[in-house]
């Protein structure tokens, strides 16, 4: 299997000379990147290797003795060269239709919603926010309460990670010198990036392009940092890479299947480390004041929040629309602002991001939901310490999203 992982690795590299958000990490041996730049093998030559690859790896079907981590790994290869197959065929021209192409990259196949799907969670909307304008109007009147100052930004989100990173190492062994650095950026259609670069260390992004709200504060240092990317990357690296020699995990193809995880598992990851019940207290105490901001009407707001993400699925449909080609850009816009309750301006960088990274815009609302739906059905909904050890669990281990059980439909 080592040597089927490192031709895998070679694949994913050679593939990324054709397409720069590709290859997301890469902290195995550095001359095999080298090699990669230098031969910049062609798409049909990439695709010739990776049938080949294929079946290399179908003659190599670990047997029921090797376990569950063998059998796990031998899949896990697998979905991966099929899908840098698939996405080697759309740099070849080839167009999919949204759900065939997630299904494809990523493993999973959202949902389908219609506008009135929406409707009743407007409705409440519409109820808690009275006044003048259309309801995104409303909406973005109360949050515009609740923008961290730029100049506090920096303080606000390094407590946030502080009270992230505590709240995670009491569950989770994460190796001794792991840390992050983290830096504000413009100009980028996402509002963070986790750059994972080895060592047990990520460079982390912080989009500075539009207002960022209080509430993004914990999002932004669960997701990115703790217990998201980079304690998900950590932990791979650590249980996969090093303890177990399993060169494959050294690098991180973005269009594939172990974004679901990535994704979802960080948004899910935000709940394991602040359940609702005690994330609006912590807020008040130490995040609004980081902010410089009074937590007055703090418990409307994030009553309005959670509901607002009852909506996330409208955005998976914005994007089905447009990417398959029946809405332009600006309806696509439009239709985020109305079913999703994005601002103007956060709906178009969104329809940047959909014009970048295409269907991968399921990974996190998907992607959070089958994460939760695995690990509440292996540790049971409600006990906070199961849960932590079954998402540990998820974090150190070769799983695909169909691995998850329920294929997310
Ligand atoms: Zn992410």
């Amino acid at each position: 299997m080592n040597g089927l992982a490192e031709r895998y690795v070679k694949l994913v590299l050679a593939l990324g000379q054709h397409d720069a958000d590709y290859v997301d990490a890469y902290y195995g041996p550095p001359e095999w990147r080298k090699d990669a730049e230098a031969r910049r093998r062609s798409l049909p030559d990439i695709d010739r290797e990776a049938v080949a690859l294929l079946a290399a790896l179908g003659a190599a079907t670990p047997d029921a003795l090797a376990g569950e981590l063998a059998a796990l790994r031998h899949q896990y290869l697998t979905k991966q060269v099929e899908s840098l197959r698939a996405r080697a065929s759309m740099l070849r021209g080839k167009r999919l239709g949204f759900d065939e192409e997630s299904k494809a990259l990523y493993d999973a196949v959202a949902p389908r919603h219609t506008e009135a799907d929406f409707d009743s969670v407007l409705k409440e909307l519409e109820g808690r926010l009275p006044g003048q304008g259309s309801l995104v109007d409303r909406f973005d009147r109360l949050r515009a309460r609740f923008v961290i100052p730029k100049g506090r930004l920096d303080a606000t989100f390094q407590a946030a990670i502080g009270a992230c990173r505590s709240r995670t190492l009491a569950h989770l062994a994460l190796p001794p010198g792991e840390s992050f650095t983290v830096e504000y950026v413009t100009n980028k259609s996402w509002s963070g990036y986790n750059w994972y670069q080895g060592g047990y260390r990520s460079l982390i992004q912080v989009n500075t392009d539009l207002p960022i709200y209080v509430d993004r504060a914990i999002d932004l240092a669960c997701h990115e940092g703790y217990p998201g990317h980079h304690a998900y990357n950590v932990l791979l690296e650590k249980a996969l890479v090093r303890d177990r020699g399993w060169v494959e995990y050294s690098v991180y193809p973005l269009f594939s299947p172990q974004s679901l995880i990535a994704e979802g598992s960080a948004n899910y990851g935000i709940e394991i480390a602040f359940p609702a019940s005690e994330r609006l207290a912590f807020e008040r105490e130490v995040i609004f004041p980081a902010a410089g901001l009074e937590p007055a009407g703090a418990d409307d707001y994030y009553g309005v929040l959670a509901l607002v993400d009852r909506l996330s699925y409208a955005g998976n449909e914005a994007a089905r629309q447009y990417l398959e080609g029946r809405i332009d850009a600006s309806a696509a816009a439009k239709w985020l602002e109305r079913y999703g309750m994005y601002s103007p301006m956060r709906a178009q960088q969104r329809v940047r991001f959909m014009d970048q990274y295409r269907s991968y815009v399921i990974n996190y609302n998907l992607g959070k939901d089958m994460v939760a739906r695995y690990i509440e059905s292996d540790a049971g909904a409600t006990d906070p310490a199961r849960r932590w050890l079954a998402f540990g669990r998820l974090l150190s281990s070769p799983r695909l999203p169909s691995g998850l059980g329920g294929s997310g439909q």
